[in-house]
């Protein structure tokens, strides 16, 4: 029997974690119902194959980490040179000034948003609420006291900074929300940057799904006059160039913001053994004008997808948000149905899996997210579904 003492914070943390939960649901239905085939829209998963481009580039590295004059070993914890150039590269094509040495290459923004934490000393961490349940977890299991912004339907899933706490805070910012799919517009990411400068804090902001912006929403934060002497931004090739299962992402840290780079250089010293030649070969492909041009039409694919849904939403009169800057879909439950009762009834009757919202926060109680990240022929399927039977 283990006499150590544990970390009490998890004792705080919900139940289990939301996936986890739709998924014992799922698998369960399935075993109970061999014969129907269920629609995933639930998971932020992708489908489609990496790009051509990457795979050469894959290949390629790994052929040179077979011959003893191409072998790779440890790669260095912030990444190898040629892709923070890349990456940095990357901006300045999106009109961005990020220089490659701000660049801190990960294997995930899940472990860049989580490990960030380490950083911290005691401050309030602000958090929207609905949003990806990383943040707010990291945040419980640190030991760090969480604001919650709550995002709603009257502030577009947006919220403003006269919600958050008037003193020095870690503002965490998720643009394209996941789940919301709400992205900030210029005014409004220029609000939260004149808010950190004002009080002093620093903004973390998680740009995740900044490929699927169409609209004229930044695609950055360092778009926004001031925000190198504010913010952090992460960014990854998950969802951009179907990578999650490859995993490549960064963190920039931009010199303005002094120590916190050196520290964050440290942290992943300490706790980091670098992303695999071969993925940092890949991410560099993926970030070519030809990778991006390949990934593009993946993206387009997804695109159409989430029209296909929110065509049918829009006929129901069922309202949504997301959809245009973002892969996801999120509706407001119909009827008198909450987040966990709307997600069996789709699952048992129309069988289709998404993701209960109330899984990303209390606001987000009532409404359901749906993904765009599934195969055409599944949006088709899953459209008509909703057509004949919601
Ligand atoms: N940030 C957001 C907002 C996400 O939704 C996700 C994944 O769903 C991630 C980060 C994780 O990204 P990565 O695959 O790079 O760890």
């Amino acid at each position: 029997m283990l006499k150590i003492k544990t970390n009490e914070n998890f004792a705080s943390l919900s139940g289990s974690y939301l996936f986890t939960e739709t998924q014992r649901r799922i698998r369960l239905f399935e075993a109970e119902n061999p014969e129907k085939k269920v629609i995933k829209l639930g998971i932020g998963d992708v489908t489609r194959p990496l790009a051509p481009t990457v795979v050469e580039a894959m290949l390629r590295a790994a052929e040179e980490m077979g011959r003893a004059d191409g072998f790779h070993g440890y790669a260095p914890e912030a990444g190898y040179g040629f892709l923070r150039t890349a990456i940095a590269e990357n901006y300045a094509s999106r009109g961005v000034d990020v220089r490659p040495e701000e660049v801190y290459v990960s294997d995930g923004s899940k472990s860049d948003a989580s490990g960030i934490f380490d950083l911290f000393g005691d401050l309030p961490v602000v958090i929207p609420d609905p949003v990806y349940p990383v943040y707010a977890d990291s945040c419980v299991m640190s030991g760090k006291k969480v604001v919650y912004l709550p995002a709603t339907r009257e502030n577009g899933f947006l919220p403003t900074p006269d919600l958050a706490p008037d003193r020095a805070s870690a503002i965490f910012i998720c643009s394209p929300n996941n789940p919301t799919g709400a992205a900030y517009g210029t005014a409004g990411l220029a609000e939260w940057v004149a808010y950190a400068k004002r009080t002093g804090s620093l903004i973390v902001c998680d740009a995740a799904y900044s490929a699927f912006i169409s609209s004229d929403c930044p695609n950055s934060i360092y778009r926004i006059p001031g925000a190198k002497s504010c913010a952090v931004e992460l960014n990854s090739l998950s969802k951009s160039a179907g990578f999650t299962g490859t995993r490549c992402a960064w963190a920039v840290f931009p010199r303005e913001l002094g120590e916190l780079a050196g520290m964050w250089l440290r942290r992943q010293s300490a706790k980091f053994n670098g992303v695999a030649y071969v993925v940092q070969r890949a991410a560099e492909a993926a970030l070519s004008k030809q990778g991006m041009r390949e990934s593009e039409e993946n993206i387009a694919y997804y695109r159409r997808n989430a029209q296909k849904i929110c065509s049918v939403l829009s006929e129901k009169g069922i309202y949504h948000t997301g959809g245009i800057d973002s892969p996801y879909i999120w509706l407001k439950c119909p009827g008198t149905d909450d987040s966990w009762g709307f997600f069996d009834r789709m699952l048992h009757r129309l069988r289709i899996a998404g993701t209960p919202g109330a899984g990303f926060g209390k606001n987000g109680e009532g409404y359901f997210r749906l993904t765009a990240f599934c195969s055409d022929e599944d949006a088709d399927e899953a459209a008509e579904r909703m057509r004949k039977l919601l």
